[in-house]
């Protein structure tokens, strides 16, 4: 026998217990590809969830951020940064929207724009804003985005919840209708264009279409979290723009930076000039590093066809899934676009998070039976084709065991 010894689980005192880890220690990678400290080798269909755009060590990347690190990494909001401008202006020109904020977090994304709908009521005299979200929404973990999130895991010991949330039912244009004549206050629909952290649950094109004309009708800001969906993910840029809809205002992170920490609210005529000089601010938002990130992941992107990868990796990934797990029983439903997949089992599936592990594969369990895939924009068609000969087998088993 030449298998490697199992290392000793890793600890960390000094670390605050407030994840749930697997008990390994990774420590590089390349590619779609990380390795642990053991030596052993993973493919990576977490991608940091949803973050490592650009795989691991990507020959383009490291480079530039090297370039960048040594000339400057942070220098506050009170100069101008060239970066800052070029990385608005490519983001405005592939969302067909207008001017960004910048944070460096999804929660910090979505807590400006719920900033933007409260004044956008303030400034025409509706001194009580109220916002619609909706069920299986998550935005986040801070006291305001947890309230707008539908999970009450998440909520429980974090109470009194922000006010000003009124919650309706997905891709329910009726219950969004009703809500609004309930509640004349309302000045903004908030909602995830696919709900990730909830299940990889699609808002559908028409529901979506159906929004903007209900938004436009009422005067009203339709914001669209694209924190997880969105950066070329579902094989267009945004994930709305399947729908041929534009937001007035679209929240930003994880995968905009290729891991270096950063957040983006992107805003729409309607959104653009609602936060003026003093009412929103962040230290660490629009620092050179991560503008350079930002830069360099959009621009490889494009240089190297990332999205049009992700279209056709992600339908040979949900060809195969579906392929082998046909007439399985216990598998619910297989869903998602692009690179953004979920397999619905019928039953609670975290186990399958550990043995994937074991068996050289990184992924994520989300509300409890979705097994979730979100690898690099970069995989390949052969590795797609691993995380298929790895993962179902391994549904299977769970399957006929459970
Ligand atoms: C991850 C996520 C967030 C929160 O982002 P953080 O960077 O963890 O604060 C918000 N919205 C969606 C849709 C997400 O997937």
């Amino acid at each position: 026998m030449n298998a490697p010894e199992k290392p000793a689980v890793p600890t960390e005192p000094h670390v605050m217990h407030t994840y749930g880890r697997l008990p390994i220690a990774l420590s590089h990678g390349k590619g779609c590809w990380v390795w642990d400290t053991a030596g052993r080798r993973y493919l990576d269909g977490l991608g940091g969830i949803a973050v490592n755009t650009l795989g691991h060590g990507h020959p383009k990347l490291v480079p530039a951020l090297q370039d960048q690190i040594a000339k400057l990494i942070h220098c506050s909001n009170y100069y101008f940064v060239p970066l800052r401008e070029e990385l608005a202006a490519m983001l405005a020109e592939f969302s067909g929207m207008d001017t960004v904020f910048y944070c460096n977090s999804g929660l910090e994304a979505n807590e400006g724009a719920l900033k933007i709908a409260r004044k956008y009521g303030h400034d025409r005299g509706n001194h009580n804003p109220e916002v619609i979200v909706f069920e299986g929404a998550f935005h986040g973990r801070s006291i305001a985005t947890l309230s707008a999130t539908a999970n009450p895991r998440i909520q429980a010991g974090f109470g009194p919840l922000v006010e000003g949330f009124v919650r309706v039912p997905l891709n329910d244009i009726a219950a969004v209708e009703a809500a609004l004549k309930a509640h004349p206050n309302v000045t903004a629909v908030f909602l995830e264009t696919i709900q990730g952290e909830g299940g990889i649950n699609p808002a559908t094109i028409q529901f979506l279409k159906d929004l903007r004309r209900v938004c436009d009708a009422h005067d009203i800001l339709l914001m669209l979290d694209e924190v997880q969906c969105g950066i070329g993910r579902t094989g267009k840029w945004f994930a709305h723009q399947w729908a041929d809809i534009v937001p007035d205002v679209m929240p930003l992170a994880k995968g905009l930076g290729s891991g270096v920490p950063i957040g983006a609210v992107v805003c729409g005529p309607k959104a653009s000039t609602v936060l003026r000089p003093g009412d929103h601010g962040t230290t660490f938002g629009g620092n050179p590093l991560a503008m350079r990130a930002g830069v360099e992941t959009l621009k490889i992107m494009v240089e190297d066809g990332l999205m049009a990868n992700a279209a056709t990796v992600g339908a040979a990934l949900t060809d195969g899934l579906r392929r082998e797990l046909a007439g399985v029983g216990g598998v619910t439903e297989i869903r998602g676009q692009g690179l953004m997949i979920g397999i619905e089992l019928d039953r609670p599936c975290g186990v399958l998070l550990g043995q994937a592990a074991d068996a050289g594969l990184l992924i994520s369990v989300t509300a409890d039976k979705v097994i979730r895939l979100v690898p690099p924009l970069i995989l390949s068609e052969d590795e797609a084709a691993q995380i298929v000969a790895i993962l179902c087998p391994l549904i299977k088993a769970f399957l006929a065991k459970s």
